[in-house]
């Protein structure tokens, strides 16, 4: 397929632009490069820097490259920086989402698979989390994300799109082939901080909140490796379907603390790695985790690299081989 990958220079971007291109698709990688590196897209994708808030601009490019399918990545990401500059988020996440949309419409294009997430779950009842429980967002960016759900169900029923929202937990790893990796400037996921303290470009990993009711006080999250989350957005464009959406949990299904991540890291790296704790980072829920089932039940797809220490190898391999990212 002739596919278009919005975001195709980010993190989880440039990882699906690999994939495609290496399962034999045709792909246009399109970035307007704020957060994402050139260097991350496969030499074998058409680059075009381009916001995907520029409609007919983005237009131009789907009709000259004969697109037939969209996945977007193109988002800001941070629960924090959304809770200090939501017009940010409104605006990148929501507002561009639909110019976006408008150019696809113009172009007939109707299959587009969208990075959604769990933060759309806010603060979950309980754990694990199915699809089908409340979305209640509590940070304007997982806000943006359930409000391009909404927008793209009715878009859907009114225009015939068939698209898929895969809801990710937490992302991690790096290409096994080493070639392409995590690089967020600035950083603030968990791992990669870590594995910059092993590297001594930090000095010291800070615990955001030590009093949580779970074992070891710590926050839980599912970490679930690039590589099986992008084969997962391959799986739901094979199956998509006309005037409908497909809502997907893409995680392992199980969860590790912040102390456990902290450990499997000293282990990987032989680093002593000195941690702080620090008071709680607002809006992070005690203890997300996925019930990956129903993508396994649906499509028989599930998370190949299960393993905690395997994703934080992938993640060091990539780390030690580029210390200061792209
Ligand atoms: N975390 C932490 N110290 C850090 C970064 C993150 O303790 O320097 C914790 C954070 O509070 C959360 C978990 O690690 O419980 C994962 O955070 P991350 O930012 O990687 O992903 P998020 O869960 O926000 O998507």
């Amino acid at each position: 397929m002739n596919i278009a990958v919005i975001g195709g220079a980010g993190f989880i971007g440039s990882h699906a632009v690999k994939l495609l291109v290496e399962r034999g698709h045709q792909v246009t990688a399109i970035d307007n490069l704020t957060n994402g590196h050139r260097a991350a897209v496969h030499r074998q994708a058409a680059f075009y820097a381009l916001d995907c808030g520029q409609t007919a601009a983005l237009a131009a490019v789907f009709q000259e490259r004969k697109i037939e399918a969209v996945m977007h990545f193109a988002a800001n990401a941070y629960v924090g920086e959304s809770v200090e500059d939501p017009r940010k988020y409104y605006r990148n996440n929501v507002a561009h989402t639909i110019s976006m949309l408008d150019a696809m419409h113009l172009c007939g294009i109707k299959k587009l698979v969208f990075s959604s997430t769990c933060a759309t779950y806010g603060q979950p009842d309980h754990v694990p989390i199915t699809e089908d429980m409340p979305q209640r967002p509590i940070s304007p960016y997982g806000q943006s994300k359930w409000m391009v759900e909404r927008i793209l169900r009715d878009t859907a029923q009114a225009e015939g799109l068939a698209f898929a929202a895969p809801r990710y937990f937490n992302v991690a790893g790096s290409a096994l082939d080493g070639t392409i990796g995590e690089d967020h400037r600035p950083e603030t996921h968990l791992i990669p901080i870590v594995l910059q303290v092993a590297l001594g470009q930090r000095k010291q990993v800070d615990i955001f909140g030590n009093d949580y009711p779970t074992a070891d006080g710590t926050c839980i999250r599912d970490y679930v490796h690039v590589w099986d989350l992008v084969e997962a957005h391959l799986v739901l464009l094979e199956h998509l379907k006309p005037g409908q959406g497909l809502f997907y949990n893409l995680g392992v299904g199980r969860g590790y603390s912040v102390r456990e991540i902290i450990s499997v890291c000293r282990r990987v790296t032989n680093a002593n790695i000195p941690t702080r704790e620090v008071p709680r980072r607002a809006g992070d829920p005690p203890e997300l985790f996925a019930d990956p089932g129903k993508m396994a039940r649906d499509f028989g797809w599930k998370a190949k690299i299960t393993d905690l220490e395997e994703i934080v190898r992938s993640a060091w391999r990539w780390f030690q081989a580029h210390p200061n990212g792209y």
